[in-house]
């Protein structure tokens, strides 16, 4: 399934509940003025906010910018709460009012697979498994975007420990949260019992462990009944030696990034570091590239061009409500991306290839997971933080 076309067919934050903030203060300030032909992207974690405390000048920066009535989004690799939420949470730590459809989290694009391109590849009603995030709220959030049927690894364990054993000792966590799941497992035909048709890693797993083995079980199974395993496993006459040819649900990765800028000193691995694991028990298990066994996957989030390209949607729509609809704006012909990651931020910026016509000017700060030095991906740009990256970028487009 090609994400892509796919997210070009919906948007969920077409549908978000939009407030107006934004919009009125901005028509009223950038009416009287030129509009500007350049916006902003910023990452969050290590850019705004750093351990959930504002990183200072950042929200000088965004009052600024709200202020002058230029356009920006915040595109993050996290995610683990609904966008509605994740905002309101921003807003208040920055104590600057922002709409919810300026953000873009890693999982956003993850709503439009609900009614998917087309009427049989919709997962509406079909039961997919969400891995990642703290207790059961990224099934929440699945079941806000419009997933009727979500089940979490904890309600398998819950369902039959013996899953992973080892779990045991989580028991009282996944207590708190577990459901029981819409069709029981059935030990002695587990081709009646429950079946996944879809698996999104929507956040970093609490429980690599488990999340694992109920990912490897699936991606191993018949047809996605947890408890078989396929008879195409291994069989050199079939692609792929036989692995995921048998109607396995498809795994879904909604963001790359190896390493996050977190408390500790040193950046933390992140969800791309649970996907190299995943990756390498695929191959252990399987043979892997050496016996040219791949593991199918979708991966979203920075650096891919289809975040990208859902962000400038999301931001020339937001441009255009911020003046009154006008069908005669300019077009944007620079975006400057702030980020702290070369790998995701720095990296997306300077491969996105925009549709509309504009530029991509990378800008890295100093303030998260970059450090100094040659970073793996070279930056346009690099600035000691937001606030003067945002005053660098004013400046290059002539803004005063
Ligand atoms: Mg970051």
């Amino acid at each position: 399934m090609r994400l892509q076309t796919v997210w070009r067919a919906r948007s969920l934050l077409q549908r978000a509940p939009v407030s107006c903030t934004f919009g009125r203060r901005a028509i009223q300030t950038a009416s009287s003025t030129r509009v500007p032909d350049f916006a902003f992207a910023f990452d969050i974690d290590g850019v705004l906010l750093r351990s959930s405390k504002p990183i200072p000048g950042a929200a000088d920066s965004l009052a600024l910018l709200k202020e002058q009535g230029i356009p920006f989004i915040l595109l993050t690799n996290g995610g683990g709460k609904h966008e509605t939420e994740r905002v309101a949470e921003i807003s208040e730590k920055l104590s600057v009012p922002l709409d919810p459809s300026v953000i873009v989290q890693s999982h956003s694009p993850f709503a439009e697979l609900v009614n998917g391109p087309d009427e049989e590849r919709a997962l509406e009603n079909k039961c997919v498994l969400v891995a990642g995030g703290d207790g059961d709220n990224c099934r929440r959030v699945a079941e806000q975007y419009g997933f009727k049927n979500v089940v979490t690894p904890g309600d398998i364990f819950m369902a039959n420990p013996s899953v992973w054993p080892f779990s045991k000792n989580f028991s009282n966590y996944y207590k708190t949260f577990a459901r029981p799941l819409p069709k029981p497992l059935d030990p002695t035909d587990p081709i009646k019992g429950l079946k996944i048709d879809a698996v999104f890693v929507f956040n970093d797993p609490r429980d690599w462990a488990l999340d694992t083995q109920v990912i490897m079980d699936l991606l191993l199974s018949s047809q996605g009944h947890v408890g078989t395993l396929s008879e195409k496993n291994g069989r050199v006459d079939l692609p792929n030696h036989g692995y995921q040819q048998d109607g396995q649900p498809h795994l879904y990765f909604s963001n790359p990034d190896l390493w996050w800028a977190a408390a500790y000193p040193l950046p933390r691995l992140g969800q791309g570091g649970f996907r190299e694991a995943l990756e390498g028990v695929w191959a252990a298990t399987t043979g892997g590239p050496s016996k040219g066994i791949e593991l199918k996957k979708t991966v979203i989030g920075k650096p891919y061009q289809g975040t990208y390209e859902f962000a400038e949607r999301q931001l020339l729509r937001n441009r255009s409500k911020t003046f009154g609809g006008a069908a005669d704006l300019p077009p944007i012909r620079r975006v400057y991306m702030v980020g702290d990651n070369p790998e995701s931020d720095i990296r997306g910026a300077n491969s996105y290839r925009s549709e509309f016509g504009s530029s991509w000017h990378s800008i890295l700060v100093r303030t998260g997971v970059y450090s100094g030095g040659d970073p793996a991906w070279a930056p346009k740009t690099i600035m000691d933080d937001v606030q003067k990256g945002v005053q660098w970028a004013l400046k290059a487009s002539k803004w005063s």
